[in-house]
């Protein structure tokens, strides 16, 4: 994989993970966002309709046992629609090159252009910047599945 791609796709693997713009930014880019553990589900229901509300956007926040739920609401409008169909068409030819070559490339990490899929058996990346042309880089686009008898027991 090229530095380049390499380097963006660890940024949106660590992004991921570690939420740095928080919860609500997390809504803001999924569309949806569970408390995480060990927070007052109360004061996070209030502190994400806080922000929500300074935003003019509307969100719908429900309690599920020890934590809570927030979820965007919104009204696709035919241009949005659009559009992302046009981000989502070309990742169906690299997820299909995958999968001939054997790999479960899974679901799609999206940041900006970027967008990054990891195969579930064998951990073979992809790495797609949705620009015109396309770019495509990754293992899993040119190697086979190296899942059989790889995996540790
Ligand atoms: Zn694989």
């Amino acid at each position: 994989m090229h530095p380049d791609h390499e380097h963006r796709f660890q940024r949106i693997i660590s992004d991921y993970l570690q939420r740095p713009g928080g919860d609500y930014v997390e809504l803001l880019c999924r569309g949806h966002v569970s408390s995480p553990a060990g927070v007052d589900p109360e004061q996070w229901r209030a502190e994400i309709r806080a922000q929500a509300r300074k935003d003019k956007i509307r969100v719908t926040t429900t309690r599920h046992g020890n934590g809570a739920f927030a979820v965007r609401q919104r009204s696709v409008s035919d241009d949005e629609l659009r559009s992302e169909l046009m981000r989502v068409e070309p990742l169906r030819k690299p997820a299909a090159t995958a999968r001939e070559l054997g790999h479960d490339p899974g679901s799609w990490l999206r940041s900006g252009d970027d967008s990054i899929a990891v195969c579930a058996r064998c951990n073979a990346r992809i790495y797609v910047c949705t620009t015109t042309p396309p770019v495509t880089d990754g293992e899993a686009l040119s190697r086979t599945c190296s899942s059989s008898g790889e995996r540790p027991a």
